[in-house]
């Protein structure tokens, strides 16, 4: 256990004074009859939109807590993940003093994040096999290091972590330590959710954008202690989650055996791709993925990323990340898809 850790200490001194900003809806509270909205400001002829939406989503956290074996108090709801992760930038890094810790090759938000909020940036690079080193983590952290971002599986590389790292890190960081499982739905691996009440400073992101096909609508979920909950819904714009996204995903959680179908199709498909990558004569070396991605190593990473383009397929060009020198990542896509950029390869050989 994480002896050191208390919330108190890493809350921003401005947000932990602050108290949640009271909007119309908040403040009522239904007494069971049909009752006459005129609280705020709307048009009130109905085109079923004209409302403003649930603040708290409650019926969507219902389902999610349902279906994630969680509490709706430890769960937040943002406009995709990215505001998630900006809400929790915003609520315990204080610009211009704190840092944060990302570990390249990784998500670009991280940094861009802070920038945006003026937050330090200190990188500790996974080794060459992209693993954790965490003993140069611990090194790398002092007092104002606030957030430490693990993606797992790791965009782009594809590959989880070991978990007693991750336990290791949890145990000793004095910060919080973001999860950012975006694609824990095509891995093997246990979710951490399942350790956000062992672990007092463990928050966990996941996303609609990836398995579930929502990437349109924008819904980040994020899974935490009630206490941590509690300060990102201070700084939440009240009516973050529109209405309908809140619908849209309501519907689309209730639909776990298409989801289900779809994500085994991906996985079916990526090692199909990995298999045919690997027959292509320019294509070095395939990093094992357990996400819905291959990154491949190259022989002219530039080269080839423009030879596909010319073929109509667009794939990402990592080779400017560190340990990724001419690496392009390969989303899988449906059968047909991949036919095609296994035949435009074979083309460009
Ligand atoms: C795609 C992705 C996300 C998703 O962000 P949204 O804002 O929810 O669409 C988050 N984290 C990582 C690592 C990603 O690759």
């Amino acid at each position: 256990m994480n002896k050191d850790f208390d919330i108190k200490n890493l809350i921003r001194d401005n947000v932990a004074g602050l108290l949640p900003y009271s909007s119309a809806r908040d403040e009522f509270k239904s007494t069971g009859q049909e009752m006459v909205f005129l609280d705020a400001n709307e048009n009130p002829f109905d085109n079923a939109h004209n409302r403003y939406p649930d603040p708290q989503q409650k019926a969507l956290k219902n389902r999610i807590a349902e279906l994630k074996n969680s509490h709706q108090n430890q769960i937040l709801l943002g406009n995709g993940s990215d505001e998630v992760l900006d809400l929790i930038f915003r609520a315990f890094c204080e610009p211009r003093r704190d840092n944060i810790i990302t570990l390249p090759p990784t998500y670009g938000m991280y940094n861009v994040l802070a920038d945006i909020n003026a937050i330090q940036k200190r990188e500790v690079l996974l080794t060459e096999n992209f693993e954790l080193k965490e003993n140069d983590i611990l090194e790398k952290a002092d007092e104002q290091s606030k957030i430490l971002f693990i993606c797992s599986p790791n965009n782009p590389t594809g590959n989880t972590f070991q978990a007693e790292k991750i336990e290791f890190l949890l145990d000793n960081f004095k910060g919080f330590i973001v999860i950012d499982e975006a694609y824990a739905d095509f891995s093997s691996e246990e979710s951490w959710l399942k350790s956000i009440n062992k672990y007092p400073n463990l928050i966990v992101t996941q996303t609609l954008s990836k398995a579930y096909g929502m990437a349109g609508i924008r819904l980040g979920m994020c899974f935490a202690s009630t206490e941590i909950i509690a300060v990102l819904n201070k700084i939440k714009p009240p009516y973050n989650v529109n209405k309908l996204t809140q619908e849209k995903a309501l519907e689309r959680l209730h639909e776990q055996k298409a989801v289900g179908n779809e994500i085994a199709k991906i996985k079916r498909s990526r090692g199909f791709l990995a298999k045919a990558l690997k027959e292509v004569a320019f294509v070095q070396k395939i990093y094992p993925t357990e996400a819905n991605f291959i990154l491949a190593k190259v022989d002219n990473a530039e080269k080839r990323y423009n030879e596909l383009k010319e073929k109509g397929i667009v794939v990402r060009n990592r080779d400017n990340q560190p340990l990724c020198r001419n690496c392009l990542r390969f989303t899988v896509g449906t059968k047909s898809e991949n036919k095609k950029l296994i035949t435009a390869l074979s083309e460009i050989q």
